[in-house]
């Protein structure tokens, strides 16, 4: 990897997303040689995926390039690099690019979807976990309209137009509202010429409320927006299985779709070399202390997603958001610090910033430590938090006046299939 030897002690960043970026950030200019290795060459925002796979963000402006993030790091190095197998005896990451030894390693390497087992669902649905997935949606959402122009069959027609998006969580709940002001701002002026009325969006939530990590309120409220734009929201209903045409539910509800968007669960990325039953918790999480070590080791730590710190408040570890990652790369950091002062660790303590959701056009909902709101004003609140994480200051411009230009014009001008999307690619579309 032509990374120079150095006489300080190597620390290997394994995933350049909030956690890994977050700990490199604490790292840089103290008395390690940074290595971070992604296999992208950018960073990824994920709350903002719904917007790039509906047309209101292009892509560029919620990623960031890596190497602009450590520009002027001395001791820091990045590698475009795919991460296969760590070896825990020898202290070595193996990677398509070659091998790297470490003398500590942080795996930081996020979720991916989890279809829990359904080949067929993995293989016909849609994910929105990285870019290119989302814009692969972004593609079929538009090749679907403009199919539906094309045939008589009334039954294939309202298929392509038939759109079910599977979980309630957030990134459900976003995505449908999304869809649903596409349908009534959107689709009418493109395709006059298509009865864009009969478009339908479905929401299936498997228990009986979305945004089940929410409060009560902010699921009633997030329903109602839903509805008053026209969405289908179905609860205690689970989809069992769909094959490219037909999903089926645990009742007799079916639905027959072009396009199944499936946001019902998250694993862990997990690498092969760390996987021993002693740490690895279902969803593929890996145990660590609160100290982010990894059970039964000292120089192996997990931060972010892929870790799981469990605590009488957080039994199965904290939620996969952003903040957990941002604060534990941020701790680690300091704890790194801390070791080569020869001090002892401070263990992670979790400060819940609260989470949101958005519903569309001057409609959120926020639970927050000290209030919670819904409507206008939790709108602004999720507008500003999403702007102030945001990596880099082109991406807040272009994303704060892209918003400005959709809500004035009532449009998402990104509409754009730049890449087709083809059936064929879906197995493939994870990275
Ligand atoms: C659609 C969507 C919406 C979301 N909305 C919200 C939200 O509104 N609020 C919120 O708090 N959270 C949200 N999240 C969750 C949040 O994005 C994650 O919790 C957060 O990104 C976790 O950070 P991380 O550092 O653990 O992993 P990530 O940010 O996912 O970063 C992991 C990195 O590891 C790299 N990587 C993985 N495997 C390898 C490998 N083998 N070799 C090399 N590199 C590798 C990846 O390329 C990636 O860059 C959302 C997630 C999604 C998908």
């Amino acid at each position: 990897m032509n990374i120079p030897q150095s006489s300080f002690p190597r620390i290997v960043i394994i995933g350049g997303g909030f956690g890994g970026i977050s700990l490199a950030k604490k790292l840089s200019q103290k008395e390690y040689q940074i290595v971070l290795l992604d296999k992208h060459n950018y960073h990824t925002f994920q709350p903002l995926l719904y917007q790039v796979s509906t047309g209101g963000l292009e892509p560029d402006s919620i990623a960031y390039p890596i190497r602009k993030v450590l520009q002027g790091y001395t001791n820091t190095y990045f590698r475009l690099a795919k991460v296969q197998k760590i070896d825990t005896e020898k202290n070595i990451v193996e990677t398509n690019i070659g091998e790297l030894k470490f003398d500590y390693l942080v795996v930081a390497t996020g979720s991916t979807t989890n279809y829990f087992g359904n080949q067929t669902i993995a293989k016909n649905s849609m994910s929105m976990k990285s870019i290119p997935q989302s814009l692969n949606l972004r593609s079929l959402i538009l090749e679907n309209f403009e199919q539906a122009l094309l045939t008589d069959d009334l039954h294939e027609r309202e298929a392509l137009m038939n759109f079910v998006i599977v979980g309630g969580g957030p990134t459900g709940v976003e995505l449908a509202g999304a869809l649903a002001e596409i349908k009534k701002g959107i689709l009418p002026k493109d395709y006059p010429d298509l009865d864009t009325r009969r478009a339908q969006i479905n929401l299936v939530q498997g228990s009986n409320r979305i945004l089940p990590a929410m409060s009560e309120i902010a699921s009633k409220k997030a329903e109602q927006f839903l509805e008053g734009l026209g969405v289908n929201v179905w609860k205690d209903l689970r989809v069992t299985d769909y094959d490219g045409k037909i999903a089926t539910t645990n009742n007799d509800t079916v639905f027959e779709t072009a396009t199944l968007v499936w946001a019902a669960g998250v694993q862990a990325v997990n690498i092969k070399g760390l996987d021993a039953k002693d740490y690895l918790c279902p969803g593929n999480r890996l145990r660590v202390n609160e100290y982010n070590q990894i059970d039964g080791f000292e120089h192996i730590f997990a931060i972010g997603d892929v870790a799981q710190m469990e605590s009488e408040q957080y039994p199965h570890g904290h939620p996969m958001m952003a903040q957990p990652a941002l604060q534990q790369g941020d701790k680690l950091g300091e704890n790194l610090i801390r070791l080569s002062e020869k001090k002892p660790m401070l263990p992670f303590k979790y400060h819940d910033k609260g989470s949101m959701a958005t519903v569309g056009r001057n409609k959120a909902v926020a639970d927050l430590p000290k209030f919670k709101s819904q409507g206008v004003f939790a709108w602004f609140i999720w507008m500003f938090v999403h702007l102030y994480f945001l990596i880099g200051f082109r991406n807040r411009v272009v994303v704060f006046i892209n918003w400005v230009y959709n809500y004035i014009k009532f449009d998402r001008e990104a509409r754009l299939i730049i890449r087709p999307f083809k059936k064929e690619f879906r197995l493939n579309s994870e990275n």
